[in-house]
């Protein structure tokens, strides 16, 4: 009988890992003696890191979406059918059309998803641009945008940690370019008391914000907002008048992680190095809907995945793999529109932010088309 191997996320960690694993196991797979069965809940896969550029229309949505099919190595099945159970006793999932995938492997990788409504108010009064349909109904704010008071606000848990300050470095050299700068007031909010969660990455960021004159404020977790007074209300009592809100809402993991019971916020207990659903051996988490405290992001999600695709290899092959991931996650961050910083870390050694570059902003937009190659499992 052949081993069946289940992965449910047709996004980045999930397709990497699908497409490595037909690589390393293309000889089972064509004789039947492997089988792998991918679940998601689209027919298309979005490279969310281009959301970033659609207020600026510096990119346009059709460049950052691929029909899923043509992704992914022929060899693996492809079911557009969200999976609404995942019954790791009886190792199967149940999808919404009630057709059940027995499996001998799971592999979990659905991803994290934005919560605007738990937040009173966030919906009505404010802009987000974490999905197409946000990115795309800020760039019209911005249009119509002649001055005032842009505050920025970041929610938590939420993926992309350093996307927030891209975005309020973008929207300084886009205030310059429109020539508002002068009517217009960038400012900050951070949850904790620093300006990013990363030390090195705070520490790096508060003289570029000084330099370029944007206000911050720390330990401000958002608890409301007035859309008619325009006030951004925090759990810490402070309020800030706004003339546009952009926010990043808290996050969290995949619906059906919730509902099958694996965790109420959606974030799935994974060991650190192995990448094992805690308590399953033959079940494996990749992305964003990881418990492991490292950073939401699509590198981290890529190299996760080369883990899962090798140590699954060797176990279905007979052997026992001793590959873990070391917490590697790396970064290019925008600092403008011309210029952007890199940052790469893991779980010893800490981010380093490299003085930002013209090549190191060609390097982001370059990624940005070859990320097709790395989904593929090529890159
Ligand atoms: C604005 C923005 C900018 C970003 N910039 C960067 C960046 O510069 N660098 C970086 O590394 N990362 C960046 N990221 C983060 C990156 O996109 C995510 O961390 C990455 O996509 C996570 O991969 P994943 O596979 O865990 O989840 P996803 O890529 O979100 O995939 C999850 C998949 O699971 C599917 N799914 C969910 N529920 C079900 C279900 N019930 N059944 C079947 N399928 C289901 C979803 O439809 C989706 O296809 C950015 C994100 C945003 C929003």
């Amino acid at each position: 009988m052949s081993k069946r191997i289940v992965i449910i996320g047709g996004g980045a960690g999930g397709t990497i890992t699908a497409n490595l694993l037909a690589r390393n196991l293309y000889r089972q797979l064509i004789s039947g003696k492997v089988l792998i069965n991918m679940i998601t809940d689209r027919p298309d896969h979005i490279y969310q890191p281009g959301f970033l550029y659609i207020p600026f229309d510096k990119m346009r949505e059709d460049e950052i979406v691929r029909r899923q099919s043509d992704l992914i190595d022929p060899h693996i099945n492809l079911f557009v059918d969200p999976a609404v159970k995942i019954d790791r006793d009886n190792n199967v999932v149940i999808t919404q059309s009630g057709r059940e995938f027995p499996y001998d492997y799971l592999v979990i990788a659905t991803g994290s998803r934005i919560m605007p409504d738990l937040i009173p108010g966030l919906r009505e009064g404010a802009h987000w641009f974490y999905d197409i349909e946000g990115a795309l109904k800020l760039r019209n704010a911005l249009k119509t945008f002649d001055g005032g008071r842009v505050v920025i606000t970041v929610g938590v848990p939420h993926k992309c940690p350093v996307a927030p300050l891209e975005m309020t470095f973008m929207l300084y050299d886009y205030f310059k370019q429109k020539g508002i700068l002068d009517k217009t007031e960038l400012y900050y909010t951070y949850p904790i008391n620093r300006l990013h969660a990363l030390e090195p990455v705070s520490n790096w960021t508060v003289p570029v914000f000084e330099k370029k004159g944007i206000k911050y404020e720390t330990l401000f977790n958002m608890e409301e907002i007035d859309p008619v007074k325009k006030v951004l209300r925090s759990m810490e009592g402070s309020e800030v008048n706004y003339d546009l809100l952009i926010t990043i809402p808290p996050h969290k993991g995949a619906e059906v992680v919730i509902n099958s019971g694996l965790d109420k916020d959606g974030w799935i207990k994974t060991d650190k190095k192995t990448l094992k659903n805690e308590g399953y051996n033959n079940v494996y988490v990749v992305g964003d809907t990881t418990n492991i405290p490292i950073s939401k992001a699509g590198s981290t999600a890529h190299f996760e995945a080369d883990v899962v695709a090798e140590r699954l290899s060797v176990e279905i092959n007979g052997g026992d793999s001793s590959i873990d991931y070391d917490g590697k996650v790396v970064c290019f961050v925008e600092t403008g529109f011309d210029e952007a910083t890199y940052v790469w870390f893991n779980y010893n050694t800490p981010p380093s932010p490299t003085p930002p570059s013209r090549m190191l902003h060609w390097m982001k937009l370059g990624y940005n088309r070859l990320y097709w190659l790395s989904a593929r499992g090529i890159l």
